[in-house]
């Protein structure tokens, strides 16, 4: 991988020309990290329009430091767009069995023990729910700016096709 990455590189870095960031469009992606996720294509999103947070199930409370800081140090007040997806790894896992796991591949290791217990992994049962309860924390969070508008959003994986659940104002 490593030397694709630096062929790959010496491409880009040939024909580069610095971004003067006048593309931004002032908005926020939560996605999750599922590499069938692609909200670039799948949604029309050009190189450098907007902040894209990536996360394992696109969980609006994992990326909650990462929005928290465009928003307040670097003034992207835009909409902040949810989305998850169908299949999810995240709905084949649960807190209880990921600290399980973690636990087992480290025995003998209570400093392991201790930080696993104290991890929530944000696991999803149903979709439409999951982004429901995320646009909610969201809208009900001090610390996301008053008057944000946050849409959430459900990608399926079998279709390529979106579709918008819920929408509030923070
Ligand atoms: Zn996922």
């Amino acid at each position: 991988m490593t030397s694709s990455f630096v062929q790959a590189n010496e491409k880009y870095a040939a024909n580069f020309s610095k971004p003067d960031g006048s593309g931004f469009k002032n908005y926020m992606i939560i996605a999750c990290c599922d590499p069938r996720i692609d909200p670039e294509s799948q949604l029309g999103i050009k190189s450098g329009e907007a902040v894209i947070i990536r996360n394992a199930g696109g969980s609006a409370i994992d990326a909650l430091r990462s929005i928290i800081v465009p928003q307040h140090a670097i003034g992207v007040t835009g909409e902040i767009a949810v989305f998850h997806h169908t299949d999810c790894g995240m709905t084949k896992v649960t807190t209880p069995a990921m600290r399980e796991m973690l636990k087992k591949a480290n025995p003998d290791r209570q400093d392991v023990a201790a930080t696993v217990d104290g991890m929530e992994f944000y696991e999803i049962c149903d979709v439409e729910q999951s982004v429901r309860a995320d646009v909610d924390f969201l809208a009900e969070n001090a610390l996301i700016l008053r008057g944000t508008r946050i849409c959430g959003w459900v990608y399926d994986v079998e279709t390529g096709r979106i579709e918008k659940i819920v929408e509030r104002v923070a």
